[in-house]
């Protein structure tokens, strides 16, 4: 048997540049890998693929899980199965990744369990294939990503921040946020460039205030709350607060994760749903089963 953990990614910056022939838009990214993650599990099985979800409501139909472990046998042909459960913690469509996460520990652990011995960026083309948030989640850390922002470069790490994720109870589909932005005309900004360049020198802290989402005009327009609730992070202390990926969620960086949990209660009380987390250096993480060979 193997657990994975699968941890949900923010945005530090998110560049919309345009639009792709493909269809995606082109972007420029710097994508973050928070503590906050799935959890699951991985057993031998004959023949099918076996799914039970348990936590956020997530259909099994469809699910990436499946979707991922599908690709997996047909890219190498094998013919086993697995029984896999998977503990959602990571709330759906909310611009954390949770879905691309749990792919790519699908991708992990299977090629582990059934001893595929695929290499790492055979299993980052494959995942690229299924959703391009998957790449980053299986490299993990702090990452800019090009082009749909499955090109990655690992950037130097962030210390452990406190991760204050806060939502509302709805959640927003990603093509309609896109949509949504391309009816607009916006100026150009390069907030990922900044971070980048930050980063590379070594000044965190400017790294991370120099953040920014162009994504975030069209949600906050439509979702006016959004705007105030952003706000309101700045003014309770966050180095930074803003839209992880196309939203709803807002994440806010405080020095400790003990500074999040402190700020939590407020915007709990105000009827918002929290996570406290930390920034983390990796993406999927893997332990054994104690009677495994
Ligand atoms: P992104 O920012 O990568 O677009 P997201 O965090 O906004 O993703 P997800 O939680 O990954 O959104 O879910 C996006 C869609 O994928 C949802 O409509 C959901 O029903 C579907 N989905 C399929 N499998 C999963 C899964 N294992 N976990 C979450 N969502 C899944």
């Amino acid at each position: 048997m193997l657990l994975a953990l699968a941890r949900a990614k923010i945005n530090l910056a998110l560049e919309v540049r345009g639009r792709r022939p493909d269809g995606y838009h082109e972007i420029v990214t710097v994508l973050q890998s928070i503590e906050l993650a799935d959890v699951l599990t991985f057993a031998p099985a004959e023949g099918g693929l076996f799914l039970e979800v348990s936590g956020e409501p997530v259909p099994k139909a469809n699910n990436l899980v499946l979707r991922a472990a599908e690709c997996l046998r047909q890219a190498t042909g094998y013919r086993g199965g697995a029984f896999i459960r998977l503990q959602k913690n990571i709330p759906v469509a909310a611009g954390l990744g949770g879905g691309s996460a749990d792919a790519a520990a699908t991708l992990v652990a299977l090629n582990r369990l059934w001893r595929l011995g695929c290499p790492e960026e055979f299993l980052e083309r494959l995942g690229a294939e299924i959703g391009v948030d998957i790449p980053f989640c299986l490299r993990g850390g702090t990452a800019l990503g090009r082009g749909r922002g499955d090109e990655l470069t690992s950037l130097p790490s962030l210390p452990a921040l406190g991760v204050l994720l806060v939502k509302p109870f709805y959640g927003l589909a990603t093509a309609a946020v896109y949509q949504e932005f391309d009816l607009h005309l916006h100026p150009p900004r390069y907030p990922a460039e900044e971070v980048t360049h930050w980063l590379y020198k070594g000044e965190w802290r400017l790294a991370v205030k120099s953040g920014g989402n162009m994504l975030e005009e069209v949600v906050f327009r439509r979702h006016p709350e959004l705007r105030r609730l952003k706000e309101e992070l700045l003014v309770a202390g966050a180095f930074y607060a803003g839209l992880s990926g196309t939203g709803p969620t807002l994440f806010a960086l405080f020095p400790s994760w003990e500074e999040a949990l402190d700020k939590a209660p407020v915007f709990a009380a105000q009827g918002w749903r929290v996570w406290v987390t930390t920034t983390a250096r990796r993406g999927i993480r893997l332990f054994r089963g104690e009677n495994d060979a």
